[in-house]
């Protein structure tokens, strides 16, 4: 029977190819890949021999439909992103809801993904998170999110290009104060690996000095004005008690 497959590629580190992702790639009828010149790189690397075409968000609603016709008709197919889990800041989720809503079966292998890798390094709340994708642009988007970031008992997880890195950082002194813990964790699995860990203010001045390259997961630690909330909430309460306590 034929099937999507959805297989994730390494973020930096060609070996990070699970054995299955290798297996089915070799398998497979043809691969949907993000841009092809970036994906022959690691067919190269691992003896795959495939057919690539190419597939993005872009890609019509023709292409989709003649996609799923094909996996109808037995194909077994595999898209990969450039880098990651497929669908994550990545295409495919038209081409997969297009599949379910014809019955067709789409299978996710496990595997490489920036935000979980930064998440569980990061020393920050990992149980409970939220993820956001990349930072919005636009101010009034930019504190709309970290005012929810800063309700939910949560850590916030937000892809960002090094060049607006020292913007967030400034953005979330504004919205959740200069204590707020936060991580920089960048280039993940490659070489140049680094993780900076610290409050808002520590993170603002080393920015003031250092610039940052290469690719970033920003964390931070959700729940601050929940919490101011709460105390407000208690005040009253804590004065009655004080005062019982007088
Ligand atoms: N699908 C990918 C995934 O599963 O992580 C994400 C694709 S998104 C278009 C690319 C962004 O992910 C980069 O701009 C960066 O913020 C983040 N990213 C990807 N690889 C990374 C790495 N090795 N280290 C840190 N961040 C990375």
């Amino acid at each position: 029977r034929g099937c999507l497959y959805l297989v994730p590629t390494p973020i930096g580190n060609l070996a990070d190819m699970t054995y299955r992702a290798v297996k089915i790639l070799k398998e497979i009828d043809y691969i949907l890949a993000e841009d092809t010149r970036q994906t022959i790189k690691l067919l190269q690397y691992y003896d795959i021999e495939k057919p690539l075409k190419s597939f993005h968000d872009h890609s019509s609603e023709d292409r989709v439909a003649a996609i799923c016709q094909e996996v109808g008709q037995g194909k077994r197919l595999a898209l990969v992103s450039d880098a990651g889990m497929p669908l994550i800041n990545d295409p495919g989720h038209p081409l997969v809801q297009a599949l379910l809503a014809d019955d067709l079966p789409v299978i996710a292998l496990p595997g490489p993904n920036a935000a979980l890798t930064g998440l569980v390094a990061s020393g920050l709340e990992a149980a409970s998170f939220t993820y956001w994708g990349f930072f919005p642009r636009h101010k009034s988007d930019q504190v709309r999110v970290l005012e929810a970031v800063g309700q939910a008992q949560a850590t916030a997880i937000f892809y960002e290009s090094p060049y607006r890195v020292k913007d967030l950082v400034k953005q979330v002194g504004q919205v959740l104060g200069p204590q707020t813990k936060m991580v920089i964790a960048r280039e993940l699995s490659k070489l140049y690996e680094s993780f900076l860990r610290g409050t808002q203010t520590e993170l603002a001045t080393y920015l003031d000095q250092e610039s940052l390259k290469g690719e970033i997961v920003v964390l931070i630690q959700g729940g601050h004005l929940a919490n101011q909330v709460s105390d407000q909430v208690l005040l009253p309460y804590k004065e009655q008690v004080e005062m019982l306590m007088a």
